[in-house]
C-alpha cells in the first residue's frame, strides 16, 4: 500500500488539518492502492503562508542558487525515474513505455530548458527611453494540475516558478497524487529553503479553489479540462490575480493528398493514442481528402485493430486503461453517442466485449463517417478514439478543423515543405506540428481560445511567472518631468 498521512508544508511532512482521505486506485485492477490526506482550506492557509514567507528570501536568490535548485531537482528526478514511472503507471495506467519514455522524461527535458534559459549570458536590462524594465517573480504561486502526465504537468510549473524566483503550493489530482510525494521527495532532497515548495493533495472543488481564491496566491496556473478552467478563472476573478489556463484540445490532423498517407494514418493513429488518448494534445480528428477517404479508414481501423490491449506493466502494451471508471463510461458514451449522430466503427466501439477484465479498458476505437458537428468531432473525448472527417478541398480543410471551440494543436501532412507551413499558418492553434514532428520543450506550448490562457515552456513560459515593472530615471538635467 502507498498510503501517505502528511502534507509537505513548509519543508517539514506534517499532519493535515483533518483527517480525511482520498482512496487512490489502480485502474488496471480497481484495488485501492494507497491514500492520501485530503487537504483542507487550513492546509492550504498553512501552505501558502509557508510560501509567502520564503518568497522573501528566494525571490532575491541569484542565478547560481537558482540553478543549483533546478540541477538538484533534474538530478533527482533522472534518479528516481524507475520508480516515479512504476508509481504513474500503478496511479493513473499509463503503459509502462509511456510512463518509462515520455511520462518522465518530458519532465528531465523541461527543466533542462530552464536550465538552458539560466545559462544565457545575462543582457542588460531593456530601456524604453528615460525607462528602465525589470522582470521580477510574480510571487506565490497555485500549481494545480491534472492526472494524465503527472509528474510532467507539476514540473511544468514548478521548474520556471524557481527559475524565475517564485514560490509554489502544488495541488494534485486526486486520481493520481502518489507521484506528487515522490516529487516532493525529490525537492525535499535538493536542499531548497523551507517553504520554497509545498504539497496539498485535495479535491478541486476543495483545495483547488480554496488555492485558486486564496489572497495570498499571486498566480494561479491551472492545467486540467476546459471546465474546472473555467471554474478557477471564476474564483481567481475576486482577488484579481494571474490566472494561466491549459485546458483540452480537440486537434485536428490534416492529411493533404500529396502526403505519404500509409505513414501518416500510422503515426496519426499512434499519436491520437498516445497514452491511452488520454493526452490534450492528442490528434484526435483526421482529416483527410475524398479521394483517399476509404483508404485511410482501412489503413487506420487495421493499425487500431492490432495494437496490443492490456496489462500496463507489460513492456508489449500499447494501449492500458483509462485512470477511472467514470472516465471510461464518459468515453463510451461519446463513441454511443457519435454512432447515434450517423459515424460507423471501422473498429471498436462501446462495446466491452473481449476487453480485458478487470480494469477500465475501452477498445481501440476508429470512427468514420464523421460529420464536423457530430459529437465525437466537437467534444474532447479523452480515450483511444480516433473520428476520420473528410474534406473536398484545402479550404474546407481549413474550414473544419478550425470549426471547434478548442484551438490547442494541428497537424498538417504534405509533401511540400511551403504548402505545409501555409497550412499551419491558417490553423488557429497554440502549436501545429507538420509531418509529425514532435514536441520541443522550449518552445512555448498553449491553446487558442478555450484550450487555454498564456504559454509553458521556455522563455514564454518563464514570462508567466514574472512581473515586468517600468523604472523612469531621471533626466540628466537632474529631476523628473
Ligand atoms: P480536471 O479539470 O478534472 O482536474 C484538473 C485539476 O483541477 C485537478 O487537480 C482537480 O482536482 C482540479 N480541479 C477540478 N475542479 C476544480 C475546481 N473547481 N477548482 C479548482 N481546482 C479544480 O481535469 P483532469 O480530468 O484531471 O485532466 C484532464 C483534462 O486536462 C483534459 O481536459 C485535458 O485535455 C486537460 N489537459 C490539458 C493540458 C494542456 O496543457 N493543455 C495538459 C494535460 C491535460
Amino acid at each position: 500500500m502507498h498510503d501517505r498521512n502528511t502534507v509537505y508544508i513548509g519543508g517539514r511532512w506534517t499532519g493535515p488539518a483533518t483527517g480525511a482521505r482520498t482512496p487512490v486506485e489502480n485502474p488496471a485492477t480497481g484495488q485501492v492502492i494507497g491514500h492520501v490526506p485530503e487537504a483542507a482550506a487550513a492546509d492550504v492557509d498553512a501552505a501558502v503562508a509557508a510560501a509567502r514567507a520564503a518568497f522573501a528570501g528566494w525571490s532575491v536568490t541569484g542565478r547560481a542558487e537558482r540553478v543549483a535548485a533546478l540541477t538538484a531537482l533534474r538530478d533527482g528526478l533522472v534518479t528516481r525515474r524507475q520508480e516515479l514511472a512504476e508509481l504513474i503507471t500503478a496511479e493513473m495506467g499509463a503503459p509502462a513505455r509511456v510512463a518509462a519514455g515520455l511520462q518522465v522524461t518530458l519532465p528531465v527535458q523541461v527543466v533542462e530548458g530552464y536550465l538552458r534559459l539560466l545559462a544565457e549570458p545575462r543582457s542588460e536590462p531593456e530601456r524604453i527611453d528615460g525607462s528602465l524594465i525589470l522582470h521580477e517573480p510574480v510571487g506565490v504561486v497555485g500549481a494545480i494540475t491534472p492526472w494524465n502526465y503527472p509528474v510532467h504537468q507539476a514540473v511544468a510549473k514548478l521548474a520556471p516558478a524557481l527559475a524565475a524566483g517564485c514560490t509554489v503550493v502544488l495541488k494534485p489530482s486526486e486520481l493520481a497524487p502518489l507521484s506528487a510525494y515522490l516529487l516532493a521527495e525529490i525537492v525535499d532532497a535538493a536542499g531548497l529553503p523551507p517553504g520554497v515548495f509545498n504539497l496539498i493533495p485535495g479535491l478541486g472543488p476543495v483545495a483547488g479553489e480554496a488555492l485558486a481564491g486564496h489572497p495570498e496566491v499571486d498566480l494561479v496556473s491551472f492545467t486540467g479540462s476546459t471546465r474546472g478552467g473555467r471554474r478557477v478563472a471564476a474564483v481567481a476573478a475576486d482577488t484579481v490575480k494571474r490566472v494561466a489556463l491549459e485546458l483540452g484540445g480537440k486537434s485536428a490532423n490534416l492529411l493533404l493528398p500529396d502526403a505519404d498517407l500509409a505513414v501518416a494514418v500510422k503515426v496519426g493513429v499512434a499519436n491520437c493514442y498516445l497514452n491511452t488518448g488520454q493526452t490534450c494534445t492528442a490528434l484526435s480528428r483526421m482529416l483527410v481528402h475524398t479521394s483517399q477517404y476509404d483508404e485511410a479508414v482501412e489503413r487506420a481501423a487495421s493499425y487500431a485493430a492490432g495494437l496490443p490491449v492490456g496489462d500496463p506493466t507489460s513492456p508489449a502494451t500499447r494501449l492500458g486503461p483509462l485512470v477511472s471508471a467514470a472516465q471510461r463510461d464518459r468515453v463510451r458514451e461519446l463513441v454511443s453517442a457519435g454512432l447515434a449522430a450517423g459515424a460507423r466503427a471501422a473498429t471498436g466501439g462501446p462495446d466491452p466485449d473481449g476487453l480485458p477484465e478487470p480494469g477500465y479498458y475501452v477498445a481501440p476505437t476508429v470512427l468514420a463517417g464523421v460529420t464536423p458537428d457530430n459529437p465525437v468531432a466537437q467534444e474532447e473525448v479523452f480515450g483511444p478514439v480516433l473520428s476520420v472527417l473528410a474534406y473536398r478541398d484545402e479550404d474546407e480543410a481549413v474550414e473544419i478543423a478550425n470549426r471547434s471551440r478548442y484551438g490547442l494543436t494541428g497537424g498538417v501532412w504534405s509533401a511540400d515543405p511551403d504548402r505545409a507551413l501555409a497550412v499551419a499558418r491558417r490553423l488557429r492553434t497554440g502549436q501545429v506540428d507538420i509531418n509529425g514532428a514532435g514536441f520541443n520543450p522550449l518552445a512555448p506550448f498553449g491553446g487558442y481560445r478555450q484550450s487555454g490562457i498564456g504559454r509553458e515552456h521556455g522563455r514564454y513560459g518563464l514570462a508567466e511567472y514574472q512581473e515586468v515593472k517600468s523604472v523612469q530615471l531621471p533626466t540628466s538635467e537632474g529631476g523628473g518631468r
